[in-house]
């Protein structure tokens, strides 16, 4: 899909955390708009998007002198209390436009020169090795967590075409993990799967976070009804996974593999 990129200085950087992210004192956003254009991304069902011409996938904003502001708003913060800042809520700051536009490449720069208490960032992008060298500047007041839904590639095609592959995520995780960064997988949604999943992801990662529409979209899965989720389960003949209880299958799976202390559910895979 061809994608719109506009061009805006915004008022604001970090918000305040909310709702399912309230254990954070900010989120930050790098973009609005988020051109990877997953079939359910809660975000769709927003006002962000709801109020815009165009799809959702279809535009993105960048956000002009953004390290400036920035710079000074983490200064302020940082009097104020502890800042723990969760990146990105609403869009993935490692998004295609980020290879040449280097905005949250530019936030991180600021980050390392004024370190937050904590960073999580989040993403499914492997364009996020590129910044390997700042991670690391950020010891472990940094937690890189990579959405990996499934090990099935044809899934991944199905429900999110335009997001990178499953291999290339795998790789990354491992790139972060020969750095030194934390990492964790995020299996977020819990999409369609194999038993062979947990043995893949064994080697990568020390931590696991699964979490699924019902738990995790902010509303107990009902923006996610209100999104043709359903019928791309149907077209597949696998609508026993768009249930409540598909996360169960998962978890017991990891459970095999992991040791309980490094599987988390849902909001707790997310905290600070
Ligand atoms: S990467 Fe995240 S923000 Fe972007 S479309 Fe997918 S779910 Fe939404």
């Amino acid at each position: 899909m061809k994608s719109e990129v506009l061009y805006k200085t915004p008022k604001t950087l970090l918000n305040k955390g909310t709702g399912f992210l309230n254990g954070y004192s900010h989120t930050l956003n790098p973009y609005t708009g988020c051109t990877f254009a997953c079939s359910y991304c809660y975000v769709r069902q927003m006002p962000v998007s709801i109020f815009r011409n165009g799809e959702w996938g279809s535009w993105v904003d960048v956000k002009l002198e953004s390290a400036a502001i920035l710079r000074k708003e983490l200064k302020r913060a940082k009097t104020k209390g502890p800042v723990t800042i969760f990146m990105s809520s609403s869009t993935d700051p490692y998004q295609p436009v980020e290879a040449k536009e280097q905005v949250t490449r530019a936030l991180l720069e600021v980050m390392v020169g004024e370190p937050p208490d904590f960073l999580f960032v989040q993403t499914r992008s492997p364009l996020v090795r590129r910044d390997i060298d700042l991670l690391q500047q950020l010891g472990d007041r940094v937690r890189v967590s990579m959405t990996v839904e499934t090990d099935r590639e044809d899934i991944r095609k199905h429900f999110t075409p335009s997001a990178p592959p499953v291999q290339a995520r795998l790789k990354t995780l491992e790139l972060l993990r020969d750095a030194g960064i934390p990492t964790q997988a995020a299996i977020a949604p819990v999409l369609p799967s194999t038993a062979a999943f947990p043995e893949i992801l064994r080697p990568l990662v020390n931590r696991v976070c699964i979490d699924d529409y019902f738990m995790g979209d902010g509303s107990g899965g009902k923006r996610t009804k209100r999104l043709p989720v359903q019928v791309l389960y149907e077209e597949l003949g696998l609508e026993e996974w768009y249930d409540p209880a598909a996360y169960q299958i998962v978890y017991d799976r990891f459970s095999q593999a992991f040791p309980k202390e490094q599987l988390f559910v849902s909001q707790q895979g997310f905290e600070p």
